[in-house]
């Protein structure tokens, strides 16, 4: 018997938490934040408070009531017991809805990821530093305090340090070495799986499959548990067509392979599917729009008409294509890309997992901003120190505002909107007539609209051109063509299902589950507890 409960993410999309319970045991499948329920309560200044962090949300049922918790969140909290262990929780990718809730897990529940995703996971919580997604933490202990003993405090001493040992499977070729961490780090903090071991224990048969999606590292898991064939999808889009091959394998070779992953993932499932838990977000969506390769002539057609303007490029940094395609236009532009330290360090990282991706060979093309702040953050400090990452020397290529002023048309320059008070450091006559180009998600909820219309104030004040976006009459508008959705298209979401032809469908991280019952009726389930065969 296989039971299939989807703890959240069901008709909303994003907040997955599925658990798949077999003989063997259960399988825990992704453990992201919820945003449409997390945003009812908490905003940015608004969040659960960190010592006790999991009963808060278990109080505003943010979290499912199951025993799988950190013992020191968790303290003296009576929670239903699995009737079997979790034998490991997969992670498709590094968006916070999708595992933005893993630090909170049982420390001894394995975690099974490609190296990609780990390592982003690993770096992007360092440089943000919230304990919901940390995958390194330091025990709590109750507080000696005489008002409340259940409020949990943390060391802060480091002899006081009381690690945590998580336990990693990977997928994929280096293994620890490649997380951005020391090596006493990683000795302190995690203990290394043996893929092999742990599969062929006679536990359950899994297989990784990378996917094509909007970050790098993401993967769907192909598992084997009481002899039932599952398929989750994770995240996805499609594959590129034949003509947009020929652009990818242009922009670099790196980029065909991981575009292709998708068409490789149905190639090595179809036909072997017993149930898919695949996600639908664009099912409302009735045609398909602009993909990764045709943006990249866009970008290319904006920055080469403004030759001596200052370029601002607003776009995720986990998604690693997209800066490789910015970096791209600028060596083909004859300009210099400029990144924040933050991101520097998540470059690195994952050059050093997949060489596909070494920025290095645009060495020309790419600097290192000297921001005008006071205070660093660890890991900035010792990239600045050139204590990480020193090749090439950090030395040789920070650049600092007053040298971009020199020549502001040869230079782009990554800022996102949470980096905008970056733009105080250049003159009102380096940011008049600059080209912003917006090649981010557009804005889904009202508090992303109210960010976009400061984000428009900030452009306006300086005369900076925005491009992909703008305020008319008080709303705003977005112009598709620099950015590509990480989601598959409704039509080849309809394709890839009858390709991989499964019995059961269970839809996740979808508005609109009825779109998969009009067309396959009977194999779907849209019950938020499945019990099969
Ligand atoms: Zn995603």
């Amino acid at each position: 018997m296989i039971r299939i409960r989807v703890l959240d993410g069901y008709n909303v999309i994003g907040g997955n938490k599925i658990l798949v319970e077999g003989e063997e045991g259960c399988i825990l499948l992704d453990f992201g934040i919820n945003f449409a329920s997390w945003n009812n309560y908490f905003e940015e200044f608004i969040s659960p408070r960190a010592g006790l962090i999991v009963k808060d949300l278990l109080k505003l049922k943010l979290l499912p009531r199951i025993d799988i918790y950190r013992s020191d969140l968790t303290g003296s909290l009576d929670l239903p017991k699995l009737s079997k262990e979790i034998i490991f929780a997969f992670l498709s990718h590094a968006h916070m809805d999708h595992m933005g809730l893993v630090g909170l897990l049982r420390e001894d529940i394995p975690i099974l990821s490609t190296t990609e995703t780990l390592a982003l996971i690993v770096a992007l919580s360092e440089i943000n530093s919230e304990e919901k997604s940390r995958l390194i933490v330091d025990s709590r202990f109750p507080g000696s305090y005489p008002v409340r003993e259940d409020v949990l405090i943390k060391p802060n001493q480091k002899g006081n340090k009381n690690p945590i040992k998580r336990r990693l499977i990977y997928f994929g070729d280096n293994g620890v070495s490649s997380l951005p961490l020391s090596i006493e780090d990683i000795e302190n903090y995690f203990e290394e799986m043996n893929v092999e071991n742990s599969f062929q224990a006679g536990l359950v048969e899994a297989k990784v499959l990378p996917v094509y999606h909007s970050v790098i590292g993401s993967a769907s898991l192909y598992f084997t548990l009481s002899g039932i064939r599952i398929l989750y999808t994770g995240d996805f889009r499609d594959s590129p067509l034949p003509e947009e091959e020929k652009i990818l394998l242009d922009i670099g070779e790196n980029r065909l392979k991981l575009a292709n992953s998708t068409r490789e993932m149905i190639n090595s499932t179809k036909g072997k599917v017993d149930v898919l838990i695949v996600e639908g977000t664009r099912t409302k969506e009735s045609h398909s729009i602009i993909t990764e390769a045709m943006l990249y002539n866009n970008i290319y057609e904006e920055v080469k008409k403004h030759r001596s303007k200052l370029i601002i490029a607003d776009f995720p940094f986990r998604h690693l294509e997209r800066f490789h395609t910015f970096l791209k236009v600028a060596e083909e532009t004859d300009r210099q890309f400029v990144v924040l330290p933050k991101d520097y360090i998540i470059l690195n990282t994952l050059a050093e997992i997949n060489s596909d991706w070494d920025f290095r060979r645009y060495l020309g093309h790419i600097r290192v901003y000297h921001q005008g702040k006071g205070s660093w953050k660890g890991w900035e400090n010792s990239l600045l120190q050139g204590k990480i990452f020193n090749n090439p020397p950090i030395k040789e290529i920070l650049i600092k505002p007053s040298e971009i002023e020199k020549s502001p048309g040869s230079y782009i320059l990554n800022i996102g909107y949470y980096e905008l008070p970056n733009l105080l450091d250049f003159s009102y006559e380096t940011l008049r007539g600059a080209i912003y180009i917006h090649s981010n998600s557009e804005a889904y909820t009202e508090d992303q609209n109210i960010d976009f219309l400061r984000l428009l104030r900030w452009l306006r004040y300086f005369n900076i051109e925005p491009k992909g976006v703008r305020e008319k009459n008080g709303s705003l508008e977005f112009d598709r063509i620099y950015h590509a959705s990480g989601h598959i298209s409704p039509e080849g979401l309809e394709a890839l299902i009858e390709e991989i032809n499964p019995d059961i469908i269970v839809p996740v991280h979808t508005e609109f589950p009825d779109w998969f019952l009009k067309r396959w009726d009977k194999k779907v389930r849209l019950n938020s507890d499945i019990i099969l065969y």
